[in-house]
């Protein structure tokens, strides 16, 4: 078999690739729904594609894998190789979880991700109601991930709730040391919400990046007696181009509170000080950012005999995404706590995408399909009418 196109399509917001071989098989991936610019970037790997054996999925990869980097640079790289499993797994007749080493669970685990509703406010009463609907959603989610501190707006309830004036605009442009005052209200607002889901459901929060080294710490102590499942970004995170494992470390082996960090790294090599050091306790890689699902898996693995456990992130990589999730994540070892959700934004994805279950998510988790590749396919006939002019013949040849 080999490949005859690479193609790519703004579909929503989420640039999708598709693999044409020349056997009438193609496979998809499907890039974050933050990133629509990225099509001309998925489409420089096409020339080191063309004629290669999709079946083969690593021999592919040592072509493309080092142009790639962080956060947004690894995306297309990586829907690039979840095609390729897609693409294997349709000609082996088997689904990719097979291909992987096979699944160790008939259902996996997933958090809220993006089912999520306006909060009203930023006091403490606004995060526990918000935090009462997501407790509520249909999906019954056994974990929910809240943003706190700078991965929220939570800092502008009131002035002087930190040292450096907020900036607005940009990603997560806010860093530095909070006030007493401030700490002191993120905390408050995490009571609040614990407060609502009791023990029946796993509070875990996204909380930078952007706090110093001596708040995390105090932050994380005082959080202790409450058994948050974990703090996620504190120092660094999404869109940070570099990953300070000695700094987390520091924060990390001072609190019984776990530590998570990964969603913007890039390859297993960029994971190596942060397991090897036990610099977290968690690691979120993204498997349409980190380089798929087979590097998603080894740095599992890798996380695993060091006693580090894995929450892979996912939640605006839209329904293939979903499905390349659910794949990986039936096979990866018993480090394994829970991924992302990402839902079809906008709602008609839903529509055009076919093969996930209907609902998706039952009590919390959602079930491992058996079709092969990843098991999802296009409602080609529905799926054209969201195709942007440019890309009119995107399910073509
Ligand atoms: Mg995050």
């Amino acid at each position: 078999m080999k490949i005859t196109d690479l193609k790519c399509a703004v579909i929503g917001q989420n640039p999708v690739v598709r693999i044409v071989t020349d056997e009438g098989i193609s496979g998809y991936g499907e890039v974050e729904s933050s990133k629509p610019y990225l099509k001309p970037h998925v489409l420089f790997y096409k020339q080191f594609l063309i004629g290669e054996d999709p079946t083969n999925v690593e021999r592919v990869m040592l072509k493309i894998r080092r142009l790639g980097s962080f956060k947004p640079w690894g995306s297309a790289v990586s829907a690039i190789e979840i095609a390729l499993w897609d693409v294997a797994g349709k000609a082996a007749g088997l689904p990719v979880y097979k291909l992987l080493g096979g699944k160790i669970r008939d259902r996996v685990r997933v958090y809220n991700g993006g089912v999520r509703f306006p909060l009203a406010g930023q006091s403490p009463a606004d995060y526990a109601e918000n935090m009462a609907k997501m407790k509520a959603a249909r999906e019954g989610f056994t974990i929910i991930k809240q943003g706190i501190g700078y991965h929220s707006q939570m800092l502008t309830y009131a002035p002087d709730l930190c040292y450096d004036e907020l900036r607005a605009g940009g990603r997560y442009p806010n860093r530095g040391l909070l006030t007493e005052r401030g700490l002191a209200h993120v905390i408050a607002c995490v009571k609040a919400m614990k407060e609502v889901l009791g023990d029946e459901v796993g509070l875990a929060l996204d909380c930078g990046p952007g706090w110093t080294v001596p708040d995390a710490i105090r932050l994380a102590r005082a959080l202790e007696p409450l058994n948050i499942m974990w703090l996620e970004d504190l120092l660094t995170g999404d869109y940070t181009p570099y990953v300070n494992a000695d700094v987390y470390r520091e924060v990390t082996q001072s609190t019984s509170t776990p530590t998570h960090t990964g969603e913007q790294i890039y390859l297993r090599q960029n994971f190596k000080d942060l397991i090897e050091k036990h610099a977290v306790n968690v690691v979120g890689p993204d498997p349409v950012d980190v380089g798929g699902l087979a590097e998603l898996k080894w740095i599992a693995e890798y996380a695993d005999l060091h006693g580090i456990l894995m929450a892979p992130h996912g939640v605006l990589d839209g329904l293939i995404g979903l499905a390349a999730l659910v794949q990986v994540s039936a096979t990866l070892p018993q480090n394994y706590i829970a991924f992302e959700y990402p839902l079809g934004r906008p709602e008609w994805w839903t529509d055009i995408v076919e093969g996930l279950p209907d609902p998706i998510v039952r009590q919390g988790f959602v079930d491992v399909w058996d079709r092969p590749g990843l098991g999802v396919e296009f409602n080609v006939r529905a799926a054209r009418a969201h195709l942007p002019e440019e890309d009119r013949d995107f399910f073509d040849g």
